[in-house]
């Protein structure tokens, strides 16, 4: 039997579940801060194996929940049908282009759903934006190369995972010398992250670590997480996997190191995750890549927590090289999306959860994503509260 049949054994996850449960484990709030241990906290419902007093929280794992609201905008407005846009607003920085522009919006499908300002990218594909749903950034270099007329705009979200895979688009992009392929740039970075919701009112006693972002950038990104210096004391790290047992396994590490006094970073998941990560992926995004401070969702302007493309790729940005003047941005009335992803609250205690928020027809992001908390609570916990 391979690795991962073996932790699928469901007498396995059982025994491993009774085992956690029965754990003497001091009270704490751990925080899973990747949308896929959200899904798989909530279908295996982990949290009823939790010993008394132990709490999971979800954190800024989504990637498409953490993109703000603005950028969603811009990128919306982009496509030529966004919100309140005269033609004159829409004033290109490079000289060969009048507007307004013919752009395709490339993006994920997950991002199409979540509602902009005053709009989603579905509503503005009923109206005639060019919607071109992708599986990989490469796709939509591949449709700019077919259509030399037509500007392509790749939305780049995500985290360190989906980073590389940009980069390599925008380098081949270059190497082809494709005058029409540029990206938006929205990837985040999860380490500052992290250290950032420490400084906040958060409670939070140990982090489970995102699986795919680790296995990029390596369980060695989290050291400053893990140890802050004397005056702000680190808190325990424990990359896991995305299986029921890897999830369990590594609650019990952290409650153990919790128990001991002890804040490390460790690896649960090391079927694929090594501490320094893939270094030539790490290589490709410091040659497209530069850090900068970034605005998410919820958590604000965070130093040093997300790329902007490197100067000598400006011409593929597009922030630089598209200007669109918008209104200023704002959340759905009511929704708590913010909060949620900080882990202040708990899905059900947004008031729209469940009545006015739910997977068929979302008011936030959080309940748009297949990833989002709220989604997660809804398909497996809170259907009883669809009115
Ligand atoms: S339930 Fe809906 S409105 Fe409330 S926080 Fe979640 S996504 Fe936002």
């Amino acid at each position: 039997m391979d690795r991962l049949s073996e932790l699928r054994r469901p007498e396995l996850v059982r025994r491993m579940a009774e085992r956690l449960r029965r754990m003497d484990a001091p009270p704490a709030t751990l925080m899973e801060v990747c949308g896929t241990h959200t899904v798989a906290i909530a279908r295996h419902g982990i949290r009823e194996a939790l010993p008394e007093g132990v709490r999971l929280i979800s954190g800024p794992g989504c990637p498409v929940c953490v993109t703000p609201q603005e950028q969603i905008d811009f990128f919306i407005a982009l496509g030529g049908s966004g919100r309140r846009q005269a033609p004159a607003e829409r004033t290109g920085r490079r000289g060969a282009e009048t507007p307004p522009y013919s752009v395709r919006l490339a993006t994920f499908g997950d991002m199409v759903r979540v509602p902009g300002t005053e709009k989603s990218l579905e509503q503005a594909r009923a109206e005639g934006a060019e919607v071109l749903v992708v599986y990989s950034p490469m796709d939509a270099v591949e449709a700019a190369a077919r259509e030399p007329a037509k500007e392509v705009v790749f939305f780049g979200i995500g985290f360190e995972t989906t980073a590389p895979a940009v980069a390599l688009a925008i380098l081949e992009a270059k190497r082809r010398g494709l005058g029409n392929f540029s990206v938006l740039c929205a990837h985040k970075l999860i380490p500052p992250a992290m250290t950032a919701l420490l400084e906040s009112d958060v409670k939070i006693d140990g982090f489970i670590c995102p699986g795919h972002v680790s296995v990029i950038i390596g369980s060695e990104a989290y050291g400053p997480v893990a140890a802050r210096g004397p005056a702000r004391p680190g808190k325990p790290c424990v990359v896991a996997g995305f299986e029921a047992a890897d999830v369990l396994g590594a609650v019990r590490m952290l409650l153990a190191q919790i128990a001991e006094g002890r804040a490390e970073v460790e690896i649960e998941y090391k079927r694929a995750v090594r501490p320094e990560g893939n270094r030539k992926a790490q290589e490709m995004m410091a040659e497209v890549f530069r850090v900068a401070d970034t605005r998410w969702r919820g958590l604000g302007t965070i130093a040093g927590s997300g790329y902007e493309l490197a100067e000598g790729l400006a011409e593929f940005d597009a922030a630089r090289r598209f200007e669109v003047k918008l209104p200023a941005s704002a959340e759905p009335a009511g929704c708590r999306c913010g909060d949620v992803l900080r882990g202040a609250i708990e899905p059900p205690e947004c008031g729209l959860f469940g009545r006015e928020c739910m997977p068929r027809r979302p008011v936030g992001a959080c309940m748009v994503s297949s990833e989002g908390a709220c989604q997660a609570w809804y398909r497996y916990r809170g259907q009883e509260m669809d009115r």
